[in-house]
Formats: structure tokens, sequence, C-alpha cells
């Protein structure tokens, strides 16, 4: 089983280059974001209590993320492997993630990041705001809020995995395609 963290600030691709991912290795591609949004777009319990977070580019509250991230992975028993797109964003989501695929008997085999300048991040997230719905991707308040989460809550995972020695970074600027191939290779040197 190969278990994959991908890893950036919001707006870096994740999502993007998951698609391409997930079928090259056949993984379940786990978006943290996409269960929310589905979830606050059908009104569940859920999704109106992560909104209040969401809409303002706050975190969501780690219990509550942790939860829905395990019943994800537990709805998938036959999966072959599975890609993290924006879990963990904490410390304690990590360290929670770890614990629970070791009970599970397996484990996370690489975290790789999407590295890029933040100023082109906001400007994509900008841009995507014009279509994407997202009230979130619409307000440039909002956008610096959630890369000041980022700084401080997220960051931190880098020296997290660093020192598992499973930190790995490639450049997100590029061509879709020449991304997903720098993962790839990443990936395939495993
Ligand atoms: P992006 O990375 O482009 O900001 P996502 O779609 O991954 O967007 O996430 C959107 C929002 O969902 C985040 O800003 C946050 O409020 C919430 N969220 C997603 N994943 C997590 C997480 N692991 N922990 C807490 N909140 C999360």
């Amino acid at each position: 089983m190969i278990n994959i963290v991908l890893f950036g600030k919001p707006g870096a691709g994740k999502g993007t280059q998951a698609e391409f991912l997930k079928e090259k290795y056949n993984l379940v591609h786990l978006s943290t974001g996409d269960i929310f949004r589905f979830n606050m777009k059908n009104g569940t319990e859920l999704g109106n209590l992560a909104k209040s977070y969401i809409d303002k580019g706050d975190l969501v509250p780690d219990e509550v993320t942790t939860n829905m991230l395990i019943d994800a992975v537990n709805a998938n028993p036959e999966a072959k492997g599975f890609l993290f797109d924006g879990y963990p964003r904490t410390i304690s989501q990590a360290e929670a993630l770890d614990a629970f695929l070791t009970s599970k008997g397996t484990e996370n085999t690489a975290t790789i990041a999407l590295e890029a300048d933040d100023n082109i991040l906001v400007a994509r997230l900008l841009e995507r705001g014009k279509t994407s719905g997202r009230v979130d991707d619409q307000d440039e308040d909002k956008i610096r809020n959630r890369y000041q989460e980022y700084n401080e809550k997220t960051a931190p995972l880098m020296d997290y995995y660093k020192k598992q020695g499973k930190f790995h970074a490639v450049d997100g600027i590029g061509e879709i395609s020449e991304i997903t191939e720098r993962l790839s290779s990443v990936i395939d040197n495993l």
C-alpha cells in the first residue's frame, strides 16, 4: 500500500495534480476541502459547522476534520492506497493520521510538497474565485487569512515530516503535465 500526503499552500495545485496521480498510481483521492464543500452544498450538520470556519478562511477544528477523514478512509476498505489532499494541516492532525494509519497496519509513505511563491498563489486563487463560486476565494483578506493559518499551523508540518525522513518537495510552477512528472519521479523513487 502506498499512501501519499500531498502538501502545499492554498492554491498550490494539490487538487489538480491529485486528479492525475490517483489514476496513475491507483490511489483513492481524499480531499478534506472537497468533502467539506460536498457537505456544505448538501446542508448537512457537518457542512453547516464547517461553513462557519471555511467562509472566513479559518481552519475547521481538528477533531471535526480528523473524524471526517477517518470515516472517509474507512469507507474505502478496498483501496490500494490513499492520496491525502488538504490533510493534515496541523501537527495534531499529522499525529492523528500517523496513529490511525498505524492502527490499520500501514503508514504514510511520503509527504510531497508543491512549492510556489505566495504572490503567484494569491493571484491564482483570486482568478479561481471568479468561477469556483467559493466564498473563500473571492476576497483577498480571506485569502490572506488562509495564508496566515498556513504559516502558523501548517508550515510546522514540514519539520515534522523532515524528522521522519518523509518530506519531499517539488517546484509547483510550470506546465501541469511537467509538475505531474516531477511528482511522479518522487513517487517512483520511493
Ligand atoms: P485550499 O487549500 O485551496 O485553501 P481546500 O479546498 O483544501 O482549499 O480547503 C478549503 C478550506 O477547508 C480550508 O481553508 C479550511 O477552512 C477547510 N479545511 C480543509 N482541510 C482542512 C483541514 N485538514 N483542517 C482544517 N480545516 C480544513
